[in-house]
């Protein structure tokens, strides 16, 4: 539980970012404190090693800080799930709804293969809509999901509950 403290207190509340009324939850001390940092790491590192995954990936564009060293310090490949029109090789898509209009995520499909394990890393899950967009790129890839793991689940906005159709009995775990 001394991981959990530590993580907690190198978070910062930002009140009214990006939008008046949101309180945004910054990692960036977190980043910025090597204890905290390679806890974290660590942790999620011991997620994907729980879980059997063989791929890690990592949502654009904290998850990319954060996915990297995990798949580095596990000892397994890193792949980026990035904004449309970002990646340059074939891709597949997957749009999403946002709380206004929607979004769209790629990957490059053939980093992916039928005998992987992918976790899924992030370090917020707010609405649930992006990480269940990124289960849904890995399965049409022709990949198995292996879980999701993140930071910092805010639980007001029901991501767990919209996730858990699309986990499809995988795990989601929130540090
Ligand atoms: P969702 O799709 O679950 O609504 O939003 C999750 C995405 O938005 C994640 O990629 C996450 O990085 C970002 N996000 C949403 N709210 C916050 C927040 O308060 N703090 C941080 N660091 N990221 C957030």
């Amino acid at each position: 539980e001394g991981m959990r403290e530590l993580l907690l207190s190198r978070i910062r509340d930002v009140s009214d970012y990006p939008q008046p009324g949101v309180m945004f939850k910054d990692i960036t001390p977190l980043l910025a404190d090597p204890a905290a940092f390679t806890a974290l790491t660590d942790a999620l590192a011991g997620v994907c090693a729980r879980h059997g995954a063989t791929k890690v990936v990592g949502l654009e564009a904290r998850g990319f800080i954060l996915a990297a060293p995990v798949a580095v310090r596990a000892g397994l490949g890193f792949i980026p799930v990035r904004k449309a029109g970002k990646l340059p090789g074939a891709t597949l898509s997957q749009a999403y709804e946002l709380e206004y209009g929607t979004a769209e995520i790629e990957i490059h499909a053939e980093d992916l293969g039928g005998g992987d394990r992918v976790m899924v890393i992030d370090d917020v899950l707010a609405t649930g809509g992006t990480a269940e967009a990124s289960l849904e790129l890995i399965r049409r890839a022709g990949a198995e999901v292996a879980g999701v793991a993140i930071l910092m689940e805010l639980g007001f906005l029901g991501g767990r509950a919209r996730l858990e159709p699309a986990l499809q009995g995988a795990p989601l775990e929130a540090l």
